[in-house]
């Protein structure tokens, strides 16, 4: 594959699923082919956000060039950045030129699953109460290009101006490897700034490709999938058989710390 991997993250009603659409229907207008994973977390946040995709999705869903997958994380967390994660890697293959992904910024499983990606989009909304959602959500360090969407209102200023001081504040103006964070507006409703961000998107990808930066993502991103997974198979590995029990009774015995009890389980792995 040589899909550019654009990961996009932001609270609950921020515009995503807005702006994914709208950036869609731009890279299909340039002649590129699209493939999306919508992760939605059923949570109470969003009941029903993934028939709303549908719905707003649909015209996309006609056009050949563009593949929508919407994967639930209600019992499937854990497992789930590793689903997102291997889902991007069969549409890389089927030879999509962009593959989006969009997760909710509310827990570190979609933090980690945005953060995955080459290109790290993190979006805002005016109106949302609080001024920089991203602070909150844990992910302005992790975007490489911050949008501010719904630049049709009027109190986006605010929001915008609010995002621009914290990245001054803080180091994350520009990341380790030079490249300056832009704040973007946007506006699905307008199509204000989706050019923009399309051009900055492609900007950051062949800066990647210039520093050498995508051959480090790819790898980092990669060590920390094969750690997950790991992680996971043991965890899987632990819970069967009765060592556990074994080792459990030991340590209720008193025989064993707690710790003895886990090392002596790993051995028996
Ligand atoms: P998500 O939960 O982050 O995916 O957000 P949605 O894309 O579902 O958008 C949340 C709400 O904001 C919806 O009611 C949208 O119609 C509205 N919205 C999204 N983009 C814009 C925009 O550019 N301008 C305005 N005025 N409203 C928008």
């Amino acid at each position: 594959g040589k899909a550019h991997v654009i990961g996009l993250t932001g609270v609950p009603g921020s515009g995503k699923s807005t702006l994914v659409h709208a950036m869609a229907k731009q890279f299909r207008a340039d002649g590129r082919t699209v493939g999306i994973v919508a992760v939605d977390p059923s949570s109470p946040y969003s009941g029903g956000a993934i028939l709303g995709d549908r719905v707003r999705m649909s015209d996309l869903a006609m056009d050949t060039g563009v593949f929508i997958r919407s994967l639930a994380t209600r019992g499937a967390l854990g497992g789930l950045a590793r689903a997102a994660l291997d889902t991007v890697d069969i549409l890389d293959a089927a030879g999509f030129d962009v593959v989006l992904i969009e997760t909710v910024g509310v827990g570190q499983d979609e933090v980690d699953i945005a953060g995955a990606a080459e290109t790290v989009l993190v979006v805002s909304a005016p109106g949302l109460g609080d001024g920089i959602q991203a602070i909150k959500a844990g992910v302005l360090e992790i975007a490489d290009i911050h949008v501010v969407s719904k630049c049709d209102k009027p109190d986006a200023s605010r929001t915008v101006a609010d995002l621009k001081s914290m990245l001054h504040l803080g180091s994350t103006a520009r990341n380790h490897h030079g490249w300056e964070v832009p704040v973007l507006r946007t506006s699905a409703e307008t199509r204000l700034g989706i050019d923009e961000l399309v051009a900055s998107l492609d900007a950051h990808l062949a800066h990647l490709i210039e520093t050498g930066e995508r051959e480090v993502r790819r790898r980092s991103i990669l060590e920390t999938r094969i750690i997950k997974t790991a992680e996971d198979l043991l965890r899987q590995r632990i819970g069967q058989g009765d060592d556990l029990s074994k080792v459990v009774g030991n340590a209720l015995q008193g025989d064993m710390s707690p710790r003895q009890a886990a090392e002596a389980l790993l051995k028996t792995l």
